[in-house]
């Protein structure tokens, strides 16, 4: 069989039930990524960003279409199968953070290992040596709620990255932060993109942010398009 690449979606339709209306949310969307790319997805508010990535990411289904992720066809994977894809394959960075803020950085940062039957010490030292990756070696103890903006989305970063996951999906990473401290976290994702190979989803609204990354798609009234409009 030839490799497909990491991610073949091909005519995917998505449509909401809105005030007992149809709303038809993506259109015909195909992508094809390969391992290690960056790519960037823009687009207005509400023209189904967030709900192509929740397809991508494997929380959310599609009602047509075909998916294959790392070569597995998603139409056939039942419930159980998907959440153990998306813990192995997938990390997901949001806007806001989600982080939990009983747990110190450092059991953030491990959660995602303890779903998948990581003994507790070996999860806390790999959530240590992530935190060190991010810059954040001297704050495992602090809670989210006595670290910045920036610093909260670094631990979010690691959170996603402790897994070793294929693909990182970034829904706005940078959309709660200034311009220096956003500039900072996109520095920190395309390290991270590079030097693990790790294929990096990111929807921004920042076209300059977007240009720092291999590729460019639009996502326009739910039809996805290739490079910006001009
Ligand atoms: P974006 O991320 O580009 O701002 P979204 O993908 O979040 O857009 O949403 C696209 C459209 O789909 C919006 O009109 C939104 O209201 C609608 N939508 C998203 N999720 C749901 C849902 N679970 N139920 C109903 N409508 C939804
Ligand atoms: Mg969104």
């Amino acid at each position: 069989m030839v490799h497909p690449g990491l991610i073949s979606l091909n005519g995917i339709n998505k449509s909401y039930l809105q005030a007992g209306q149809r709303l038809r949310i993506l259109s015909d969307v195909s992508l094809s990524l390969a391992p290690g790319e960056s790519c960037a997805l823009l687009g207005a508010s509400g023209s189904g960003k967030s709900t192509l990535l929740n397809i991508l990411g494997l929380l959310d289904q599609a009602d047509e279409g075909e998916y294959r992720l790392a070569g597995h066809d998603i139409r056939q994977a039942d419930p159980e199968r998907l959440a153990g894809l998306r813990n192995r394959l997938i990390g997901f960075v949001f806007q806001s953070f989600n982080l939990l803020p009983r747990l110190s950085a450092r059991e953030n940062v491990a959660l995602p290992l303890g779903y998948r039957g990581t003994p507790r010490r070996e999860a806390l030292a790999r959530a240590d040596r992530l935190l060190e990756r991010v810059g954040l070696g001297q704050r495992g103890d602090h809670r989210p709620a006595d670290l910045s903006g920036g610093q909260r989305q670094r631990v979010a970063i690691a959170r996603a990255l402790v897994g070793e996951p294929t693909l990182i999906l970034a829904d706005e990473p940078t959309g709660n932060l200034d311009a220096a401290t956003a500039a900072d976290i996109m520095d920190l994702l395309l390290g991270l993109n590079r030097e693990r190979q790790v294929t990096l989803v990111m929807v921004t609204h920042d076209t300059r942010l977007a240009g720092r990354l291999e590729r460019c798609l639009e996502m326009r009234q739910g039809v996805l398009h290739e490079g910006l409009a001009p």
